[in-house]
């Protein structure tokens, strides 16, 4: 059985309604698995911001589980990201995930805040202690990153500046984690940094992801997902496996938990969840670790 610590399953707003069918009932079977919280994508990939509120709402009425929005700040007023705050304040939200997000094309100006740390300033001055405050960590480095001290040192600000923990960029090279965090160590930062797990299941809507995030599919995960594009099955299969491994040596060495980025899908997740024995933490050994 493995370690209680921080198991988390990401969801992005339905689009239509067949999606928010689809939502309601991959929500309904990864509730029974367990997890610490869902959390709720804001306008991820340039798509719409509206949407976020609302599935946190239906999320936790459907399953009863804590559920954490994301916010993102880019492009956004201090009256905006305050409305926003004091809606989840009064409907007893009490974790975000706070983000800089980006610009959606075409769009040039900032706004009142240009980097996550600013962000999570304005909340910490908005809200004072009311919410736990996740942040984003790339242990492949930030695509705009100047040097990956600096990205570290993003990090540290981001903490410095109120943030309780971190969740990464997905990735499948476990080295480049545990050198990351070895990294933020050496740096000073003993936040919690919390792996962030993409499962395999569409080779090209993984490259696409990718070369939009900086993350790197190791070659040899490339040419095995290439050759198996037109046998799903197999595809799949080859991609639990893989992300079983990692998710295997993460948690082994010493990883604070998982947050699973679900894509609103039950199966692939849950598959890696049971394979990892994960559905044995009982629940007060749970409860002990937050
Ligand atoms: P920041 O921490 O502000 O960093 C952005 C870049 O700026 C980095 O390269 C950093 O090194 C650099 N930087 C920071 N401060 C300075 C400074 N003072 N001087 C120079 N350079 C600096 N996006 C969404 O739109 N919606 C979501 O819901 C969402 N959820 C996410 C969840 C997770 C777990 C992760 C890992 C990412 C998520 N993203 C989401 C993507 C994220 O918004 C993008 O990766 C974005 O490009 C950077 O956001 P950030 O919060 O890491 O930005």
């Amino acid at each position: 059985m493995r370690d209680a610590g921080s198991y988390s399953f990401e969801l992005f707003p339905p689009r239509n309604d067949k999606s928010a069918l689809g939502l309601r009932r991959a929500v309904k079977s990864l509730a029974t698995l367990g997890p610490q919280f869902f959390s709720v994508t804001f306008g991820a990939g340039g798509s719409a911001r509206s949407g976020t509120y609302e599935t946190v709402m239906n999320v936790h009425r459907i399953t009863g589980v804590e559920v954490a929005p994301h916010l993102s700040c880019l492009g956004a007023t201090r009256a905006n990201v305050a409305a926003a705050l004091d809606a989840y304040i009064a409907a007893g939200v009490r974790h975000i995930v706070a983000l800089r997000g980006d610009l959606p094309a075409g769009q040039r100006e900032a706004g009142a805040f240009r980097y996550a740390a600013d962000l999570v300033a304005f909340i910490r001055e908005h809200s004072g202690d009311h919410f736990r405050i996740e942040v984003a960590a790339y242990p492949e480095y930030h695509p705009q990153a100047l040097h990956p001290d600096a990205d570290i040192d993003n990090l540290r600000r981001k903490l410095e500046a109120g943030a309780s923990g971190a969740m990464t960029q997905y990735f499948y090279n476990a080295d480049a984690y545990f050198r990351f965090v070895e990294s933020c160590r050496a740096r000073g930062i003993d936040a919690s940094i919390v792996p962030g797990i993409m499962p395999i299941t569409n080779y090209a809507q993984l490259a696409r992801f990718s070369d939009a995030c900086g993350a790197e599919i190791p070659r040899w995960i490339r040419m095995r997902l290439e050759n198996l594009q037109n046998d799903r099955d197999a595809l799949v299969a080859f991609g639990i496996d893989v992300v079983t491994g990692l998710c295997e040596r993460l948690l082994d060495n010493g990883a604070p938990g998982l947050h699973f980025y679900t894509l609103n899908r039950a199966a692939p997740t849950a598959t890696i969840w049971r394979n990892l024995g994960l559905s044995d933490r009982s629940t007060p050994e749970r409860a002990n670790a937050r």
